[in-house]
C-alpha cells in the first residue's frame, strides 16, 4: 500500500493527453485516471465510441459498427468488472449456430470435430486433410530465402499449407470477410494471426500446437485452487451489453468528468520540447465551428486516432518540424452496413443463431454481400416481437466499389440475398445504412513497415505512445488491450522521468 502510495504521490499533477475517444483512447483514460494522473481526452466527433456506435430508434436498437466484443483479453475482463457492467452484459441466443454459404445455401459450422465429419461444409478429402495436417503441413519454403516485409507470407498462404484449398476458400476466406472485411490473399499471416503464427514457430503442426496448448492449459489448471475467472468468462464467446455495444464507451466516459473529456475538438498539432522537465508537450486542437484552442500542456500523450489521421497533424520536436514522412500509406477497408427489418410472415426460411458468412467463391450464386448477422434471433430485445432484423454487411476488399452504393441500391442487394438465404419476400419494412469510408486498416503483407514505423515514433518522441486498432488486433479487445497496455507505458516512462529528477531536487 505504501509504494503504491508513494507511486499516486509521485504522479500528482501529472497530466496525459488521451487522442480519441474510441475504445482504446477510452481504456488508456480509465486506466490512467485510476492511477492518479490528470488525463484529458480529445475526440475529433461529436460523440464518443469511433467505432462502437448503437442507435435506438422507433423501438429498434441496432450497431453499426462492432456488434458483438470477447473477453479473451485480462484488461477486457478487468475493465468490465471495475465498471460493473456484468449485470448489463447480453450473451446472443444459440451463438454457437453461425453458418456459411455452400452451393448457395446456408449450412451450419461445426462446433466441434466428431460434428466436422458429419458437415458438409467441407469435402471428405479436405476433412482427411485436417486430420492428418501433422504429418501433411508443409514448411514455408519462401520465408527463409526473401527477407524483405512485403514477402511476408499471406493468410492464404499459411492456410493452404496447413489444411489445403477448400480450408481456405470456405473457412478462411468468409472469417476474414467478416470479420477484417478482407481477403485472406492480401493479409499478413503474421500481423493477423500471431498466435496461430507463432504456434507454428513451436511446433510445426497448428492440430498438435491446439491438442498441446489445450493440455498444458489443464495440466496447469489442476493445480490451481480456483479457476480463473477470465478463463471461464472467455469461454462464453460473444457478447454484446443490454442497448448495444455503445454502452461500453457511455459507461467509460461516465468515468471521467466533464473537463476529462472533449468532444468536438481535433487534435491539429503536437510539439514536444526537451528543455523543461515536466511537460513537455504542448497541443493544439480545433472544433468544427473553427474555435482554436492553443498551448495546452502535458507530460505524456497517448495517441490513438487511426494512422491516416496521424499523418495529418503536424509534429514539432525541440522547435523544428518532425515529419510523418516515414508513415507508411495505409490501405483501409471500405464496409456498408444495412440494417433491415421483415415481418415475420415475410421470412419463409428463418435460421436461429449468430448469423451467415458468403465465401466469395460463392459469389457465382449470385451473392454480392460478406454476410448477415440475425440481429434479432440473437437478441430478441432489439426490435418488436413481429419483425426479424437483420444486419448485413457490404463491400471490403471483395466489393469496394458497392460499399459507396446508395441507400436504395444496397437495399436491392441485401434484399436479394436474404430472399436466397432466408427466403424474405417482398421489400423490407425499415432500412438503416450507415457507410465507413475507412472501416478497417488492412493488414497487409507490408504491415511490418508501418509497426516499424509507430515504433519509430515512439522511440523519436518521448512521452508519446501509440495505441488502437492499427497495432496488434482489430478487435474490440484487443484495442481494449492496446489501451490499457499504452497506459502502463506511460506510467513506467513518468515513474522513470520522476526518477531521473530526483538527484537535482
Ligand atoms: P476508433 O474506434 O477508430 O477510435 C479512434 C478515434 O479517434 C475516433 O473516435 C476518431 O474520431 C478519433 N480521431 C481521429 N482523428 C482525431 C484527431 N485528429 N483528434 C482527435 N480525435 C481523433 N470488433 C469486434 O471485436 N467485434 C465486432 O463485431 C466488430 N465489428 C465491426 C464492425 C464494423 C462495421 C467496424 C467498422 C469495426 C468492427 N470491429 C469489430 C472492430 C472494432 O470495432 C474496432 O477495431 C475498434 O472499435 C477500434 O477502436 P479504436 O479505439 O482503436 O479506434
Amino acid at each position: 500500500v505504501a509504494d503504491h502510495d508513494t507511486k499516486f504521490e509521485s504522479f500528482s499533477g501529472k497530466r496525459v493527453a488521451v487522442v480519441g475517444a474510441g475504445v482504446s483512447g477510452l481504456a488508456a483514460a480509465y486506466k490512467l485516471k485510476s492511477r492518479g494522473l490528470n488525463v484529458t481526452v480529445f475526440e475529433a466527433d461529436g460523440r464518443a465510441g469511433g467505432k462502437l456506435r448503437s442507435v435506438m430508434q422507433n423501438g429498434l436498437i441496432w450497431d453499426e459498427g462492432a456488434n458483438t466484443m470477447t473477453e479473451a483479453e485480462p484488461e477486457v475482463v478487468s475493465l468490465l468488472d471495475d465498471l460493473r457492467l456484468r449485470d448489463k452484459q447480453q450473451f446472443p441466443i444459440s451463438q454457437k449456430k453461425r453458418y456459411i454459404v455452400r452451393n448457395g445455401v446456408p449450412v451450419m459450422l461445426p462446433t466441434n470435430p466428431l460434428e466436422l465429419v458429419t458437415s458438409s461444409v467441407l469435402s471428405t478429402q479436405s476433412k482427411i486433410h485436417i486430420l492428418l495436417e501433422p504429418f501433411l503441413w508443409k514448411k514455408n519454403d519462401s520465408s527463409s530465402k526473401v527477407s524483405d516485409a512485403s514477402a511476408e507470407e499471406s493468410v492464404s498462404g499459411f492456410f493452404q499449407r496447413h489444411f489445403g484449398q477448400e480450408v481456405v476458400d470456405y473457412l478462411i476466406d468468409p472469417f476474414v470477410g467478416g470479420t477484417s472485411a478482407a481477403d485472406p490473399d492480401s493479409l499478413s499471416m503474421k500481423h493477423s494471426f500471431p498466435d496461430l503464427w507463432n504456434v507454428e514457430k513451436s511446433f510445426g503442426s497448428i492440430i498438435v500446437g491446439a491438442i498441446r496448448t489445450k493440455l498444458a492449459a489443464k495440466g496447469g489448471k489442476s493445480g490451481e485452487t480456483k479457476s480463473s475467472p477470465g478463463t471461464k468468462r472467455g469461454l462464453r464467446g460473444s457478447f454484446s451489453f443490454k442497448g448495444g455495444m455503445q454502452i461500453l464507451p457511455d459507461m467509460l466516459c461516465k468515468s471521467l468528468s466533464h473537463d476529462e473529456i472533449n468532444l468536438d475538438s481535433k487534435v491539429l498539432s503536437l510539439s514536444y520540447n526537451s528543455g523543461s522537465r515536466q511537460e513537455n508537450w504542448s497541443l493544439s486542437c480545433v472544433s468544427h465551428n473553427e474555435t482554436q484552442r492553443k498551448n495546452l500542456h502535458y507530460d505524456a500523450v497517448v495517441m490513438t486516432a487511426p494512422l491516416c489521421n496521424v499523418k495529418e497533424m503536424k509534429v514539432m520536436k525541440g522547435g523544428q518540424p518532425f515529419l510523418l514522412n516515414f508513415l507508411p500509406e495505409i490501405n483501409y477497408m471500405p464496409l456498408s452496413v444495412l440494417i433491415t427489418t421483415f415481418t415475420k410472415e415475410k421470412v419463409k426460411r428463418p435460421l436461429e443463431g449468430f448469423g451467415v458468412l458468403i465465401p466469395s467463391k460463392e459469389q457465382k450464386h449470385g451473392f454480392k454481400t460478406l454476410g448477415t448477422l440475425f440481429s434479432s434471433m440473437m437478441f430478441p430485445d432489439r426490435c418488436p416481437s413481429d419483425l426479424h432484423l437483420y444486419t448485413t454487411f457490404i463491400g471490403g476488399s471483395r466489393n469496394q466499389e458497392l460499399a459507396k452504393a446508395s441507400t436504395d441500391e444496397l437495399k436491392q442487394v441485401v434484399t436479394s440475398d436474404l430472399q436466397r438465404l432466408l427466403g424474405v419476400e417482398g421489400e423490407p419494412v425499415s432500412v438503416n445504412h450507415y457507410y465507413w469510408r475507412k472501416a478497417f486498416p488492412l493488414y497487409d503483407r507490408s504491415y511490418g513497415s508501418v509497426m516499424e514505423a509507430i515504433d519509430k515514433m515512439e522511440k523519436d518522441l518521448p512521452g508519446f505512445f501509440y495505441a488502437g486498432n492499427h497495432r496488434g488486433g482489430l478487435s474490440v479487445g484487443k484495442s481494449i488491450a492496446s489501451g490499457c497496455k499504452a497506459a502502463d507505458l506511460v506510467i513506467s516512462y513518468l515513474e522513470s522521468c520522476s526518477n531521473d529528477k530526483k538527484p537535482d531536487e
